[in-house]
């Protein structure tokens, strides 16, 4: 009787482990189908929110033609640009992770001049700024780098769009770099709403967004491939609140390639 009822007991044990296991993998299913949902909202409301825009423009500039000053037809030009634009980047960073997570990214490197991708990031979000002051600050003795330019570039691009729309128009944004013991530091600072010292990390994971910023648009993909391009330079990205209010993002890059050392025999 003992044995039949460890057996018992036994037998209600392991159909008890076997629910927790089916309700566990139930629930790990409706979380991810919560964030595919979610991800997809968010993905779609992104890309129809310019594309309405861009239509809208259009569909006015064809029916109010005769009408529109010519001025009304500038403004309404560079609407469509705008939407084109914000498309462009969401599409990119869309492409770019695609590629990071496929383990496709290659790095097309050569010798760069950080204050050339700085200057090309800038002339991206130029029509952005609005009144936001933009200082950049250089060493006359930066080095030249060994990275991928164009992917260098989104990384910038995706910080300096996030330091405009985390901060409010008339603001300062800094924009600075040196270069210690053969490795290269860039910072992009704004004096925005800044991020709180407990979310300094989650910021740089796929998809995440902080409460605080739920109003503004965006999908939480920026940092994350900021972060899988940095990493793939055998560098690292971080962020931290300023002292002074806003978010400090700091790059870090091994300034000579050990990879192309050895390549050149230098
Ligand atoms: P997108 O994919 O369009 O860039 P996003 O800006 O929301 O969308 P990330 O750039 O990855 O996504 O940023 C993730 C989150 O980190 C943001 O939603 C925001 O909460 C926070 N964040 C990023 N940069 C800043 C900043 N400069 N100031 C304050 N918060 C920031
Ligand atoms: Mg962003």
């Amino acid at each position: 009787r003992v044995i039949e009822a460890l057996a018992g007991l036994a037998a209600v044990c392991i159909a008890r482990i076997h629910f927790e296991e089916e309700a566990q993998i139930a629930r790990v299913a409706a979380e991810s189908e919560r964030l595919r949902t979610a991800l997809l909202d968010s993905i779609s409301h992104e890309l129809r929110t310019p594309l309405a825009t861009i239509m809208g423009a259009i569909t006015g500039m064809i029916e109010s033609a005769h009408v529109l000053s010519s001025e009304d037809q500038r403004e309404l030009l560079s609407t469509v640009r705008d939407g084109a634009m914000r498309m462009n980047r969401l599409v990119t960073n869309l492409l770019g992770m695609v590629r990071l997570e496929s383990g496709m990214l290659r790095l097309n490197k050569h010798w760069c001049d950080i204050s050339d991708m700085i200057g090309v990031a800038l002339g991206e979000v130029q029509d952005a700024l609005q009144h936001r002051r933009v200082h950049v600050s250089l060493p006359d003795n930066l080095p030249a780098i060994y990275v991928d330019d164009v992917l260098l570039e989104q990384v910038l691009v995706n910080l300096l769009s996030n330091a405009i729309k985390y901060s409010p128009d008339g603001s300062e944004i800094y924009i600075s770099a040196k270069c210690d013991d053969n490795v290269v530091f860039i910072e992009v600072r704004d004096t925005g709403i800044g991020i709180r010292p407990e979310e300094a990390e989650r910021i740089f994971e796929k998809f995440y967004r902080s409460d605080t910023t739920r109003q503004i648009p965006g999908t939480g993909l920026g940092l994350a491939i900021c972060k899988g391009i940095v990493d793939a330079h055998g560098g690292n990205i971080r962020a931290q609140p300023a002292k002074t209010g806003g978010t400090i993002f700091t790059i870090q890059l091994p300034a000579d390639d050990a990879e192309h050392k050895e390549n050149t025999g230098l």
